[in-house]
């Protein structure tokens, strides 16, 4: 059963679209099955920079079929966009390498307004999202009064369903947050448009998956964001949110969890975090602007500055065992390069006491004080090394430390943004 899930281990921005990109050439199904555009994956190849945000990163791999799974919020402005970028530079010729369910919610503008005008309202407590208008769609599918992409295509229905939801959005906007409202006739029309260019791209996307396993495939499933941004397994309430651990896969794209073998998970050599929330190896000194500084630790959907600090063994633990990871891949190795001594935190302080285990509440991981151990620090640059045994000794040390500190071996280690700058130890599928 050739399934591989890859998750993010931390924050999101690991890299997943790097590694996605790179494993898809061995794929035949790249699957998005969770969250929205507030996803942002920069891939370079061959010199040329592609930002997806809701296709998945395996589309630049010309054998895939990418499939945008039930579980996804979709905003069809900005999936037709970049079908149409990817359509006009050629990668897309043909419309079944994307498919999207008809079952996925749609993200209506909305929603957008609602997500920022929220945010704004929570003042110094402001989560930080993207106003992407993701959690406000979560909201209303879960209210079960969400308009779904197979019912852009029914003209007749759509229309009562957009009457509704506008007047109790505009009623919203216009009374709680005094922002401007929407036009419910115009935003019939434009969703009917929606539905007639994304026509050929919807299907029923669950028997296409089982097809594709039972006739021994391999599929890949592509997480977005990361395990700490989860809404359940997250620094709740500075998460996203959907689920984003790698079980959500399962009901995300629609298979049942005896038919994924494999799950990888994706880390940075050091630690990164977007918004707000606690972030125990955070610093915000010289080392944190250097770690940003090499590393172009600026997100790729906002732009914002992120947070960096270093890697944090009890998060990677923690990540391990919610989602199960059989392998992780350590990323941006080489922006560790030039640093004199390396710390990994292996324990966090609470209130005196020492742990090993990521604490249940918010407010313990605020006031949790890692304790780190220290490895040596490399000079040499890493991009051009291809072979484990290339790297330098003391990278080597690093790699195997993190391996053993999480307990899960260490399969790719990624040495720059370009797709061939990775040194692979086992083969993912
Ligand atoms: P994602 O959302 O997890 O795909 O991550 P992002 O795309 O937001 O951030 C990853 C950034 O790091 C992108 O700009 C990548 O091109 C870049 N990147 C990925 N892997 C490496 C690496 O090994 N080294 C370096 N220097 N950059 C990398």
């Amino acid at each position: 059963m050739p399934a591989l899930v890859a998750v993010g281990a931390q924050w999101g921005d690991e890299g997943k679209g790097k590694v996605v990109d790179w494993i898809a050439a061995q794929a035949d199904v790249v699957v998005r099955f969770h969250g929205g555009n507030n996803a942002g994956h920069t891939l370079w190849v061959e010199g040329e920079k592609t930002v997806l945000h809701v296709v998945p990163a395996g589309v630049l791999q010309p054998g895939t079929t990418n499939v945008i799974g039930p579980g996804v919020v979709v905003d069809p402005v900005v999936l037709l966009s970049e079908i149409d970028e990817l359509t006009r530079r050629g990668v897309l010729k043909d419309p079944s390498r994307v498919r999207v369910s008809g079952r996925a919610h749609v993200i209506f503008p909305w929603n957008c307004s609602l997500d920022k005008a929220r945010d704004e309202a929570r003042k110094e407590r402001a989560i930080g999202t993207t106003g992407r208008g993701i959690g406000p769609t979560y909201e209303d599918k879960v209210a079960r009064r969400g308009i779904r992409v197979a019912d852009l295509l029914e003209a007749g229905s759509l229309r009562g369903a957009i009457d509704e939801l506008a007047a109790a959005k505009n009623r919203e906007l216009r009374e709680v947050h005094g922002w401007p409202t929407l036009d419910a006739d115009e935003l019939y029309d434009e969703a009917v448009a929606w539905g007639r260019r994304l026509g050929p791209y919807v299907e029923h996307t669950t028997p296409l998956l089982d097809r594709a396993l039972r006739e021994g495939k391999n599929v890949l499933f592509e997480g977005a964001q990361g395990t700490f941004l989860d809404i359940d397994h997250g620094t709740y309430p500075y998460v996203t949110s959907s689920n984003c651990v790698a079980g959500t896969a399962c009901t995300g794209a629609g298979v049942g969890p005896t038919r994924i073998e494999r799950v990888l998970g994706i880390t940075k050599a050091y630690t990164t975090r977007v918004g707000g929330g606690p972030f125990p190896t955070e610093e915000t000194g010289e080392a944190g602007d250097t770690l940003r500084a090499a590393g172009d630790e600026f997100g790729a959907t906002t732009g914002r500055p992120r947070r960096c600090g270093w890697l944090d063994a009890v998060m990677l633990r923690e990540a391990a065992v919610v989602n199960g990871f059989t392998g992780l891949a350590l990323n941006k190795m080489d922006v560790l390069r030039g640093q004199r001594e390396i710390p990994i935190a292996t324990a966090y302080r609470v209130d005196g006491k020492l742990t090993h285990d990521f604490p249940m509440t918010l407010s313990e991981v605020e006031r949790a004080e890692p304790v780190y151990e220290t490895w040596a620090g490399f000079s040499q640059d890493l991009c051009g090394v291809r072979r484990f045994e290339d790297l330098p000794d003391a990278a080597r040390r690093y790699v195997d430390r993190v391996e053993a500190l999480a307990g899960i071996p260490v399969e790719l280690i990624s040495v720059g943004p370009g797709r061939d700058e990775t040194v692979v130890r086992t083969s993912p599928f």
